[in-house]
C-alpha cells in the first residue's frame, strides 16, 4: 500500500455495513438501470418488448445506511421512493460475459434510489441530464449487505415498499426485464467495472412520494429488510 500526502484532508470512503459482522464493504461507484420491471409478470425466457437497458450513476455520497433517518432534500415538493435490489461487485472487469457475471458478485442490499420527481419530469422536458434529480445527498439510502456466500443469487422472489404500514411498491424479481448477470455483462461494455461498485437494479410498479416524519419498510426475498424514517 503506498502512502499519498494529500493537500487536504483525505474525504470519507463511503460504505455500508455488512450483516452479522463490524466489517464494511468500501463503495467505489453506484451504477443505476432505469426502467427494469415490466407492468405485468414476465414469465422467465425471452421478453418481445426487450428494450436496451439505460444507466445512470449516484455519487457514493448519496448512500445513508446503519438505520440513519433520510433528509427531506431541498428543492422539491415530490421526493419519490424506488424500492431496489442493489449488487456489489467483489471483482471488476470489462467485457464481462453474461454467464460469467455473478462470479464478479459479492453481495446483496435492500436500497432505494430516491428521486426529485418534479425536478426529473422538468428535466425530462428539457432534456437535460438527471444528476439533480437522482444524485443528491441522501438519494441513496442502503440495508446491510448480505454476502452472495452466504445467500446465494436471489432472482426470484417478492420485492416491496411499505410506506406508515401500507403497502405502495409490490412487484418479483422474476419481473426483471434485465436480470443481473445480463446487466453486469452490459455495464461492462460501457465502463470498467471495479470492485466496490454498487448497482441498483431498477424499481418495480408503486412509486409514489414520502413526506417528513414518514416511516419506511423495503424488503426482499432472500435478502432482507430495509427500515427508515424520513427526517
Ligand atoms: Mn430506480
Amino acid at each position: 500500500m503506498t502512502t499519498e500526502t494529500y493537500v487536504i484532508d483525505q474525504p470519507e470512503v463511503a460504505s455500508l455495513p455488512v450483516r452479522g459482522t463490524e466489517a464494511r464493504f468500501p463503495v467505489h461507484r453506484i451504477y443505476c438501470v432505469g426502467r427494469n420491471y415490466a407492468a405485468h409478470a414476465v414469465e422467465m425466457g425471452h421478453d418481445p418488448d426487450k428494450e436496451p437497458p439505460f444507466f445512470f450513476q449516484k455519487s457514493p455520497t448519496c448512500l445513508v445506511s446503519d438505520g440513519k433517518a433520510i433528509p427531506y432534500p431541498t428543492e422539491t415538493a415530490d421526493f419519490h421512493h424506488e424500492i431496489e435490489l442493489v449488487v456489489a461487485l467483489s471483482k471488476g472487469g470489462r467485457d464481462i460475459a453474461t454467464e460469467d457475471a455473478l462470479g464478479h458478485v459479492w453481495g446483496y442490499a435492500v436500497g432505494l434510489d430516491m428521486t426529485r420527481r418534479d425536478i426529473q419530469a422538468e428535466l425530462k422536458k428539457a432534456q437535460r441530464p438527471w444528476c439533480t434529480a437522482k444524485s443528491f445527498d441522501g438519494a441513496a439510502p442502503c440495508g446491510a449487505l448480505v454476502p452472495a456466500a452466504e445467500i446465494g443469487h436471489p432472482d426470484r422472489g417478492a420485492i416491496w415498499l411499505d410506506v406508515n404500514g401500507e403497502r405502495r411498491q409490490e412487484g418479483a424479481l422474476e419481473q426483471m426485464i434485465w436480470k443481473v448477470p445480463e446487466t453486469i455483462a452490459l455495464l461492462s461494455r460501457f465502463f470498467e467495472l471495479r470492485a466496490g461498485d454498487l448497482i441498483m437494479t431498477g424499481t418495480p410498479a408503486g412509486v409514489g412520494a414520502l413526506r417528513p416524519g414518514d416511516s419506511v419498510h423495503g424488503h426482499v426475498d432472500g435478502v432482507g429488510d430495509l427500515r427508515l424514517t424520513v427526517a
